[in-house]
């Protein structure tokens, strides 16, 4: 710990904070919470005090804070080799993409950026020239979801399913069409799990038909929809959409930006519905979000047509940092810690156990929805459990309020209609405990009871 770090006032840091700092999503935060340290997954701010970080940053700190054994990683390798661009090659970068293939199951060529919404660029991008190279080049098309996330950039954005996101800054890339979220709550057919004909994959099948088959270069999901509001499918979801993909000669990309890296209770979210994508994007928990680092993988059977003959064929797109040695080097240790630790299997015990141990909130009057994924979790309120009128926002505030006057940080999402914003999620890291999970409970009992 460096004087950097230790030595600060709090209010001449506000008042340089107000006067220069933008911060994310806030169109004007004054007092912001100045994070100072962190350590597993508790995070202390700059009055000293402690909060359990139910939502580990922005679903991306998965083995938990402070690990020496990755800033160790990172120095090493910054020490040794500093820099080198991926048009040439470094070690990190190759054991890192060896190591991708192998989590993956298969053999995926890796191309490295610095955050998911670069790493979904790159993915639509190597779509859309596959189907030039495969005598196609009249497949533009990416289908995404209603209430889906994908990232801040203008073709990223694009495929995002959430208006309010998108709306004072269009006209964002073309080609992007969406249709309705796997979301049994609200059906979107109106029908019900277990009498239904999976009307929400067989969407897929009516618009690229509609569209024209030849005009669709891929799909894009998550296995489950996060940011969206913790929109988990049936089983038979993505076998489906799979099955389509193939029959029409559509590219899969699935985002696994949160779900990979073990969130899902498996290494990577689309392995819980056994099937193989033909591009997976990831971030965040790669380097358990202590360097910026994304990747984007290709099937070897897709990457290869980018080598058969020619310059031409080449994939035009150079990104300065992605793929840093550090944040490589960095991110094979952390997979290595989940590794040995077993955090990918603690992960689904974890989640087991936090379902456990909340199941008591179903009952709440202003609970309608409990949704989990691995060790994530969403809580949809609502007003009224009958008509499934979405809860006021208000509500939604206290319970987080509540939440962190008793030292737990939890996070609130779901659609961008601002009364529908009625998600609260859960997404702690790994090293949280069975100790660390009663306290949430017990938290989340006593804010929700505020409510009554
Ligand atoms: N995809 C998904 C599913 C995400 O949740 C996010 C970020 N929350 C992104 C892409 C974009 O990642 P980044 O913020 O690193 O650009």
């Amino acid at each position: 710990q460096g004087q950097v770090t230790k030595d600060f006032d709090k209010e001449s840091l506000l008042d340089a904070d107000r006067s220069h700092m933008w911060h994310h999503m806030s169109p004007y935060n004054p007092n912001p919470m100045i994070v100072t340290e962190a350590s597993g997954s508790w995070i202390t701010d700059i009055d000293g005090n402690r909060y359990l970080d139910g939502m580990s940053g922005l679903w991306c700190v998965n083995v938990g804070y402070g690990r020496q054994e990755l800033a160790d990683a990172a120095y090493e390798q910054l020490k040794q080799l500093a820099y080198f661009p991926l048009t040439q090659s470094h070690v990190p970068a190759i054991r890192l993409s060896e190591k991708i293939s192998e989590w993956l199951g298969e053999e995926y060529r890796v191309f490295f950026s610095n955050s998911g919404s670069e790493a979904n660029e790159v993915a639509f991008k190597i779509a859309r020239q596959y189907h030039h190279q495969n005598g196609e080049p009249g497949r533009y098309k990416f289908i995404s979801r209603h209430r889906a996330y994908h990232g801040n950039t203008m073709g990223a954005l694009a495929a995002t399913g959430q208006s309010i996101r998108k709306e004072k800054y269009e006209p964002l890339a073309p080609g992007f069409l969406h249709v309705p979220p796997p979301y049994c709550y609200r059906c979107p057919a109106g029908k019900s799990y277990g009498k239904c004909n999976l009307e929400c994959a067989q969407y897929y099948d009516q618009v690229i038909n509609w569209e024209g088959e030849k005009t669709v270069a891929a799909v894009i999901m998550e296995p489950t929809i996060t940011g969206g509001g913790v929109l988990v499918p049936s089983p038979e979801y993505m076998p489906k959409v799979r099955e389509i993909c193939d029959k029409y000669g559509v590219l899969m990309i699935v985002d696994e930006v949160i779900c990979g890296f073990g969130r899902s209770g498996q290494k990577f979210g689309h392995q819980n519905f056994g099937i193989k994508p033909d591009i997976v994007t990831m971030a965040k928990g790669i380097t358990s979000a202590y360097l910026p680092l994304s990747a984007t993988a290709v099937r070897a059977e897709i990457a290869d047509k980018f080598n058969e003959q020619g310059n031409n064929l080449h994939f035009r797109h150079v990104n300065t940092f992605g793929g840093n040695p550090a944040a490589c080097a960095l991110a094979l240790k952390n997979l290595e810690i989940l590794e040995e630790e077993k955090l990918v299997e603690r992960a689904e015990e974890l989640g087991a156990e936090l379902r456990a141990k909340l199941a008591f909130l179903a009952d709440h009057p202003y609970v309608g929805d409990i949704r989990s994924f691995g060790f994530l979790m969403g809580i949809e309120m609502v007003e009224d459990r009958n008509t499934k009128e979405p809860a006021a926002p208000a509500k939604l505030t206290q319970v987080i309020t509540e939440c962190k006057k008793r030292g737990l940080i939890i996070g609130r999402n779901g659609d961008t209609i601002p009364s529908f914003n009625n998600v609260l999620t859960l997404s702690p890291p790994f090293t949280t405990t069975s100790d660390d999970i009663d306290f949430i409970s017990q938290v989340m009992k006593e804010a929700f009871d505020t409510l009554a």
